[in-house]
């Protein structure tokens, strides 16, 4: 997987982390973030989420690590700009998946799945492929403590809990009016709950990741306040 764009002209690029909670916002900042510097924006739960969609199309039992393996050796996860929207969309073995790893059977899943050692470093082995000339945004949960320990700026991400069912919920009935906001909270909680207590690489907050809490700012003032970040390890402020 190669997803790495040279675009010249800026000054120093950087490798940017954005690691946080379930549903408080990394992607929509992490891509506002990409397009206003010309990096390259890779949603790193995506990748969890396809690899968790090939195991349940295929009824991949993943409690047993040779099934497991066996599994990711058939797995070829791309990533291909959408020329309509501007932004990078994931490829399972060559089909767009985008779309189909939002459902809830997914996420139901996917915590799960990212738990397991073998996904988490043929994952982690790829990410960091992708961010060798720099230049990238990525989102995810270890992103700043496992996948670039060296990122020039790391960002951690919280917000509320209710503030987070509440927009998640409704990202979710725009797609599926059949989805309640219990199921929400309860996918939200459960994988908060896995993703901070696995075993391998848990969320957690690095050491010198800057604290962004967006329950009460606004999309246009989170950008800039990580816009300032930016500049200022790039040494350009
Ligand atoms: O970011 P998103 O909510 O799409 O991620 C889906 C799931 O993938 C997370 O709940 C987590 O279990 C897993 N994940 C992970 N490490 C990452 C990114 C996502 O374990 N870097």
């Amino acid at each position: 997987m190669d997803c790495g764009i040279f675009v010249s002209g800026m000054d120093k690029k950087i490798i940017i982390t954005i690691d946080g909670w379930s549903s408080c916002g990394k992607s929509t900042l992490a891509k506002q973030l990409a397009r206003e510097l010309g990096y390259v924006y890779i949603d790193s739960g995506a990748m969890y989420r396809a690899i968790t969609l090939y195991f349940l199309r295929n009824h991949i039992d993943w409690t047993k690590p040779e099934l497991v393996k066996d599994a990711l050796d058939h797995i070829h996860l791309e990533f291909h700009p959408n020329h309509k929207t501007g932004q990078s969309e994931i490829y399972l073995n060559e089909e767009n998946v985008e779309y189909v790893i939002r459902d809830l059977v997914v996420a139901e899943k996917v915590s799960d799945v990212a738990a397991i050692g073998a996904v988490r470093s043929c994952a982690v082995a790829q990410q960091q492929k992708m961010g060798r000339r720099k230049g990238i945004v990525m989102d995810g949960r270890d992103i700043g403590t496992v996948v670039f320990p060296d990122a020039a700026l790391k960002i951690f991400m919280t917000a509320d809990k209710e503030i987070r069912v509440q927009r998640r919920f409704k990202e979710l009935y725009e797609k599926n009016p059949n989805v309640t906001i219990e199921e929400v909270r309860h996918n939200l909680e459960m994988r908060d709950h896995i993703d901070s207590h696995r075993e391998i690489s848990p969320l957690r907050q690095a050491d010198d990741a800057l604290i962004l809490d967006n329950s009460t700012i606004s999309e246009k003032e989170q950008l800039s306040l990580a816009l300032n970040w930016a500049a200022e390890r790039m040494g350009k402020a």
